[in-house]
This record gives structure tokens, sequence and C-alpha cells, in this order.
């Protein structure tokens, strides 16, 4: 189920998404699996948290490396990707040629958010939609389900990678 906002707010089993640019796999209940979302809920707790990015397309990744040039500077952003990553922002601010990086380099080599789902959900969560910031980031380090942990300022967001069971 998708509404207005351009991020909207979730709530335990109850996850409405962006409409900007996440790819929707209804199999896999809109780009979050039940197993991903255990994880949240264990990690997170009884509260409201936003999701602000799941599965993107190479376009919308490169939308989003864009936005974050734009904001946070090229070496920000070079310290967040790899080798990959780097090529694309070279080519910033030339948008069609940052995506055809992504496309000759591999979407999945520049981010995981362009990878499949299937093997590994990868979540945006909003920082300040978390209450207890500390005790979420205690819980998810702690956590072996989720594989990679990304957090404010190396990454604007909360990043997640949860590898999927086989
Ligand atoms: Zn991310």
């Amino acid at each position: 189920m998708l509404c207005k906002l351009q991020i909207c707010k979730c709530f335990k089993l109850n996850c409405k998404f962006s409409l900007s640019g996440v790819t929707v796999y209804p199999q896999n209940n809109n780009g979050i699996s039940n197993y991903s979302r255990g994880v949240l809920n264990d990690d997170i707790g009884n509260s409201n948290y936003i999701i602000t990015s799941t599965t993107r397309t190479p376009a919308k990744q490169v939308d989003v490396m864009y936005n974050n040039i734009s904001k946070y500077g090229v070496n920000a952003q070079k310290e967040l990707y790899g080798t990959y990553g780097d090529q694309v922002i070279d080519m910033y601010p030339n948008k069609p040629l940052m995506l055809s990086k992504v496309n000759s380099v591999g979407p999945s080599r520049v981010s995981k958010h362009c990878g499949n789902p299937r093997i590994i959900n990868v979540i945006d969560i909003s920082p300040n939609s978390i209450r207890n910031r500390p005790a979420f980031e205690r819980r998810v380090r702690a956590d072996s389900r989720v594989s990679r942990f990304y957090t404010p300022p190396a990454d604007p967001a909360y990043h997640l990678e949860i590898p999927q069971p086989q």
C-alpha cells in the first residue's frame, strides 16, 4: 500500500513506503521481507520509525548519490562508497554519465541497495525517527542477523544490510 507523503510512517507490521523511487516487490512486502521486519521489530522495539529507502533502481541510486554529494560534498560520499561508487561520484554533476557508470560497473557493486532483496535486504531508517538512538545502535551492533550497519555521520541514514535466509 502506498501513501501520498514522500516519507511515510511505519508502525510494526503496518508499513507504508515512499512513492518516489522505491522498487516495489509485492511478493516481498514492498521491499521488506517478514524476516527483516522481525529483525527491525526486535532492534527498534515497539515504536514508530520511518523507512526512507529499500531497494533502488540504478536511476534512483544516482538521484540519491547526486543529492547527497550536493548536500555533504564529494569527500564525505567517497568515504561512504567503495571503489565502484567512487567512479560514479567522479562523474558528478553529470547525471547521465553517473547513470551510465552505475550500469557499466554493475549496480549492485555500487550499492547493496541495488542488489537482490531476496539475498540481502537493505534498509535505510531515518535516525530522527528512532526514539532511543543509543539503545537502537547497541541492539543492531549486537544483532548477528545484521551483516552491515552504517550510522550518521558516515551515512545520513541508519543503513542496515540483512542477509535473507535461503
Ligand atoms: Zn543505505
